[in-house]
């Protein structure tokens, strides 16, 4: 699977040691972006009193960009923060002023903002930025909010920033930051997720510190417990009185012309499994997707004399799905058993490829390799995630056959991806789609490589997914299989087209 995560963030409040709590938060959301992180917490300047906030931010992953303990014992001191991943989706990549979290001080105080998602009416609020003469300091989108906050006629500092978030659109989770609040928004059709925990005992002096974070894998790390997701368009602002008063924070509501759309891409490959979102373990739905898949397609038969068919995933995003697909499979009286055929190897980074050599298989086989005696004379029946270019498919299916499988079918847990998101994630263009170059899934299979290919069907994973989460009574966004995208989308929008803004000081690291 090629698609790029998107973005993890995280924030604490009323937490001594509030960066380093982030510090493990991010570093357990490490797998939603891998570009660049950072951290800013909120404190007062030991020389004048006044509120500031501190930040350390770079290129690369959470233990590289943290690697000094000083920063956490001089430099990012207080009991409130945010912190956030990054994997871009818009603005570039290699520009380093669009790390976050982004922070400014302006006439009402420090304001700093972390950002999963896109806003989809970014061009046209960026453009009239431009034409009143704003002066963007990145070309990420994120940056529109900290403008319209300034320049927000409201006169307090919480209503400017609640005024600025009314006024974007898109699909967004956000963290921000105020030298009195943490402040958590989930856009109205809440497409990313974003849950809230708590740290503590309620009942201590100050009561416990609570945490924000896009997935609740984040809060096992710190040892902080799920209290409930942040609601589909709710502006939750956490502050000291409602820490002392056991949780009860102030809540304001986005309004929407459009119902709820949380992404299902996130059950079925970005979220990690031990993550609960939109109400329901990543697990259980993933299990269920394979369940579903083993009930559509299940294992070929194979002769009475012939090897028990294997069935394998593509480690690591495919485990919990082949799970649930062997599992079935074996229940409805299929001779089969679950196995680990192929390895991944965790430590690849950026790889040296020497000329000459085939870029693509070589990264492959950087990544992951086949378990010889394992797959020798064996029907293999893998199972991946999710099939985008199919380039990666296809290296392992002859991996697999070189390795002596004797047939080799392929299962995927979701129905074959043919339209772009535009809604945070970072998939290649229409053209560029597997599924969107054949006619036909068999026309797909032979492209692949392999005996036989199955998708999940779309009705299938509707069941699964609604199946596993029966609490769940607001809908799911599944555009990318189905083309029917629930808010209107610029179909021309590049994640770049920001970069002809690009500020002279903004230059690649
Ligand atoms: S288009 Fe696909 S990836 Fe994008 S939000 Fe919808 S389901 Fe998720």
């Amino acid at each position: 699977m090629s698609v790029k995560d998107h973005c993890g963030i995280f924030g604490i409040f009323n937490a001594p040691d509030a960066a380093r709590h982030i510090y493990y938060g991010l570093h357990a959301l490490q797998h939603r972006g891998q570009e660049s992180s950072g951290i800013v917490t909120s404190t007062t300047d030991s020389d004048t009193g006044a509120p500031v906030m501190p930040v350390h931010r770079d290129f690369g992953l959470v233990l590289d960009v943290f690697d000094d303990p000083k920063l956490f014992d001089d430099h990012l001191i207080g009991d409130a923060g945010i912190g956030h991943n990054r994997y871009s989706t818009t603005g570039s990549s290699q520009n380093r002023a669009n790390i976050q979290p982004l922070v400014v001080h302006h006439r009402k105080g420090n304001l700093a903002l972390a950002h999963n998602g896109n806003l989809s009416n970014a061009r046209e609020l960026r453009k009239s930025f431009s034409e009143r003469g704003t002066l963007f300091q990145t070309t990420s989108d994120s940056e529109l909010i900290l403008h319209l906050t300034a320049q927000s006629r409201r006169q307090k500092h919480l209503n400017q920033v609640i005024d600025a978030l009314m006024q974007v659109e898109g699909a967004f989770s956000l963290v921000l930051l105020t030298d009195e609040h943490l402040i958590a928004v989930r856009d109205p059709n809440g497409f990313r997720p974003l849950a809230l925990g708590r740290l503590g005992d309620p009942d201590q002096a100050g009561g416990a510190a609570y945490c924000v974070a896009s997935e609740t894998c984040a809060f096992d790390m710190i040892g902080a417990e799920f209290v409930r997701d942040i609601r589909p368009g709710e502006i939750l602002v956490i502050d000291r009185e409602g820490c002392a008063n056991g949780g009860d924070f102030q809540s304001y509501e986005i309004p929407t012309n459009f119902g709820v759309s949380q992404c299902i891409f996130e059950y079925v490959y970005f979220s990690r499994p031990d993550s609960k979102i939109f109400g329901e373990m990543v697990d259980k739905v993933r299990r269920r997707l394979g369940v579903e898949l083993a009930r559509e397609a299940p294992v070929p038969e194979v002769d009475d004399d012939a090897k028990t068919p294997i069935v394998i995933p593509v480690p690591d995003s495919a485990n919990t799905a082949t799970l649930g697909y062997a599992n079935e499979c074996a229940e409805q009286g299929y001779r089969c058993r679950f196995e680990l055929g192929l390895i991944r190897n965790h430590y690849v980074g950026r790889t040296f490829i020497a000329p000459g050599q085939d870029r693509r298989e070589m990264k492959v086989r950087c990544k992951f390799n086949t378990v010889e005696g394992l797959l020798q004379d064996r029907t293999v029946i893998v199972l991946d995630d999710s099939i985008v270019r199919g380039t990666t498919a296809r290296h392992l299916i002859k991996m697999l056959r070189d390795s002596g499988a004797s047939s080799v079918h392929f299962r995927v847990s979701c129905p074959p991806v043919t339209h772009p998101c535009f809604y945070g994630m970072d998939f290649p263009n229409k053209e560029e789609l597997l599924a969107n170059q054949f006619d036909s899934v068999e026309e797909i299979g032979e492209w692949l490589g392999v005996d036989s290919l199955a998708y999940l069907s779309a009705e299938g994973m509707k069941r699964a997914v609604y199946g596993a989460n029966s609490n769940n009574t607001q809908g799911y966004c599944a555009a990318c299989f189905t083309g029917n995208y629930p808010v209107p989308v610029n179909m021309d929008a590049s994640k770049d087209e920001n970069e002809m803004w690009a500020p002279a000081t903004a230059e690649a690291a």
